[in-house]
């Protein structure tokens, strides 16, 4: 319990990126909600309706595959501000360096520094890799 590695950052730049990620909190929340309420809409459409033409299911496709990145990225952003509560934020959760102010400007919720996340992006590719939709013609 006394072992937790302390952040880097003084408590005025916690306190900074605590804002800027409460507020993408919030404006992903209402993405994500919104989304649902699409895909509820899409649901309750005819599918046969426009099924040769593309952009019924391209839509829907694109709708889901947004919205499962939004999901994502709304579940990094609260664990980088559960993060910022514990007082490890900008800690690497893999080798416990410090991440770089600069890599956490741009991309706040990281909880790897560089060296690990390509380690691990080479591993096994996450994020948008995956949701490509497999069928093809
Ligand atoms: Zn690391």
């Amino acid at each position: 319990m006394s072992q937790i590695p302390k952040s880097p950052f003084t408590k005025n730049v916690l306190q900074l990126f605590k804002n800027g990620l409460r507020e993408m909190q919030r404006e992903l929340r209402q993405s994500v909600e919104k989304a649902q309420q699409e895909i509820r809409a899409f649901a309750g459409l005819d599918p046969l309706d426009d099924m040769d033409v593309c952009s019924g299911n391209c839509d829907k496709e694109a709708l889901f595959a947004r919205n499962s990145e939004n999901r994502t990225r709304l579940r990094k952003v609260e664990l980088a501000l559960e993060r910022v509560q514990k007082g490890d934020f900008g800690i690497c959760v893999t080798c416990g360096v410090a991440i770089g102010l600069k890599r956490l400007q741009v991309l706040p919720w990281a909880s790897n520094c560089i060296e690990c996340q390509e380690q691990s992006e080479q591993g096994r590719p996450d994020e948008c890799a995956s949701l490509q939709p497999s069928f093809a013609g």
